[in-house]
């Protein structure tokens, strides 16, 4: 059996403190040999700096990393000198998103959806980048249907895509029904699960709110009882997710991409518990 593909997503630190911290991150999860580490991107640009930064960092210390490139709000001319500089890097794996205008920000630029910046990446850089897209099991929010999201989400395979990061979700049902209404759909792309730690209750709310995860109610109801004891909320959380991930493998997820939050130990905690 081919072993499953791990990957870790971290947030460019805006300061050297929080470089240091990623830093230390960086190496404890770097002993799990994971396939790549991710680096988002602020739609906008709005890290686009820091973005590239803590990509060279992962890189000089000897790792694949695939830098996320959001397109809304962006001109094709930003996008082509950003291709073109992480193709120097030897960068060969990117995550490619639409990305959501922050509040305030006028126009969006000239890209709309992501199928157009999958499509822009091959036309400027041929097969050079193994292209990631997002995928929503649970439909993202803005999606008019279910089943226009799907063909939103094979329109971003057929322009090109090589494989997917699921959002996260906490309901394994939801994930195995989207992937195979893709095989329906003829789409035979990788949908790696996007896998969210449960470490703070009230982080997690807003986050899932905002993006449309949903929080099952036993789950939602468990924390909130919680109230401010972190580390019953950890380790219910670990149980919840540990069993999800348990799961997801089981039956056949090609891997697990773990949105860290800068943090290794919550991740470090399901692995060790996943007994990998
Ligand atoms: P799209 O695939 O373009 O879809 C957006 C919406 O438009 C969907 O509702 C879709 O159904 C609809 N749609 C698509 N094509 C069409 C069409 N032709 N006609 C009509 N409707 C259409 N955001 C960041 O800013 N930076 C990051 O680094 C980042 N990393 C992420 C990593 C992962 C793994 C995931 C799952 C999300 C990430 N996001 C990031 C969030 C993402 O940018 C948002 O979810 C955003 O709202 C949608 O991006 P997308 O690439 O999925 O968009």
């Amino acid at each position: 059996m081919t072993r499953p593909l791990f990957s870790f997503e971290f947030f460019p630190p805006q300061t050297a403190e929080g470089a240091e911290k990623l830093a230390v991150t960086r190496k404890q999860l770097a002993t799990l040999n994971p396939e790549f580490f991710s680096v988002t991107f602020g739609a906008g640009g709005s890290t686009r700096e820091h973005t590239l930064k803590t990509v060279q960092q992962i890189k000089a210390e000897g790792h694949n990393v695939a830098p996320h490139l959001s397109c809304i709000g962006s001109t094709r001319e930003n996008i082509r000198a950003i291709l073109q500089t992480y193709k120097q890097l030897g960068i060969r794996r990117i995550v490619a998103l639409r990305g959501d205008l922050p509040s305030g920000m006028a126009g969006t630029g000239e890209f709309q959806y992501a199928s157009e910046l999958v499509s822009f990446i091959r036309e400027q850089t041929g097969d050079h980048f193994h292209i990631e897209v997002a995928a929503y099991p649970e439909f993202h929010p803005q999606a008019k249907s279910a089943r226009d999201d799907l063909l939103n989400f094979r329109r971003k395979i057929n322009a090109g895509a090589n494989s997917a990061i699921t959002q996260y979700f906490y309901n394994a049902d939801s994930y195995f029904h989207f992937v195979d209404e893709c095989s329906k759909l003829g789409i035979t792309a990788p949908i790696v699960p996007g896998i969210m730690p449960i470490v703070k209750f009230a982080q997690l709310a807003r986050f899932s709110d905002a993006c449309g995860a949903e929080i099952p109610r036993w789950i939602r109801r468990t924390l909130e009882n919680y109230g401010d004891d972190t580390a019953s909320i950890q380790a219910f959380g670990l149980d919840v997710v540990t069993s999800l991930c348990q799961r997801l493998l089981t039956r056949g997820a090609p891997g697990l991409h773990f949105y860290t939050l800068n943090q290794a130990a919550p991740t470090l905690a399901i692995w060790k518990h996943l007994g990998l």
